[in-house]
């Protein structure tokens, strides 16, 4: 029989995020190869098969695990791995340091080779009418990342000032998960990040806005709405508590 709790276990949290671009976007479609022979004459926008341009949810998931790896990497209770030299493996079990076992924090939350993470971020879709820009810039093929003397190519790029919609879901109603999730959408909020090609070049200037989130259960239909900074205080008093009496 399943009974209320069961259905509190199960609760969702959605943050509905909002991303702004302030100077022209390149994000390429996947399937490019920087060999010479399939180097077409347009680096076409990544678009889904109804041919809207959207930024893929994993871009901005990476922009989020690297922030929220900056903040564990300072805090005294919690543990970031190094996802490139030394990813986390072993039990699913929260590793507070490097001579745990177990996962870090950041790899229960966006996960890594093995464990699929707690969290997933939709893919973001432009509003209505959006504008693709050609401009154009020297090539560079991808395996290298060295210009190719001479060569000029045309870039399909999103303009500045577009909005795109997304959002984060957690599986599960845990303060730890959605506490940290609070910190580094807010953290965000306050910095211009980068994403996409040509980043030395001005491309890829972003802004992410996120200022509630969403609090369900299956079944239900009106979410409950809270505001993000109530959240984040939470959090910081969990952690004041804990690290007071450790
Ligand atoms: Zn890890």
């Amino acid at each position: 029989m399943i009974t209320s709790s069961h259905y509190a276990l199960k609760q969702k949290i959605e943050f509905p995020i909002s991303i702004t671009t302030l100077s022209p976007l390149h994000i390429g479609q996947s399937d490019w190869i920087g060999n010479d022979e399939s180097i077409a004459e347009v680096m076409k926008f990544q678009k889904d098969q109804e041919n809207i341009p959207y930024i893929p949810g994993s871009t901005i998931k990476g922009v989020f695990r690297t922030h929220l790896e900056r903040i564990l990497r300072n805090s005294k209770l919690y543990y970031a791995c190094d996802p490139i030299s030394h990813s986390c493996s072993g039990d699913l079990k929260l590793k507070t340091s490097k001579a745990d076992s177990g996962l870090c924090l950041a790899c229960f939350m966006f996960g890594n080779t093995q464990f699929k993470g707690e969290i997933s971020f939709t893919d973001f879709l432009p509003d209505s009418n959006v504008n693709l820009l050609q401009k154009t810039s020297t090539a560079i093929t991808r395996d290298n990342g060295v210009a190719k003397r001479g060569a000029l190519r045309t870039v399909e790029c999103i303009s500045p000032r577009t909005k795109f919609y997304g959002k984060i879901i957690i599986n599960s109603d845990n303060l730890l998960y959605k506490g940290y999730l609070a910190a580094v959408i807010q953290d965000l909020n306050r910095q211009f990040i980068t994403i996409g090609a040509f980043g030395s070049k001005g491309f890829g200037e972003i802004k992410i806005d996120a200022k509630k989130y969403l609090k369900w259960s299956p079944g239900e239909i009106n979410p409950e709405v809270v505001e993000i900074d109530s959240l984040r205080k939470t959090l910081r008093k969990f952690i004041d508590e804990m690290e007071e009496s450790n």
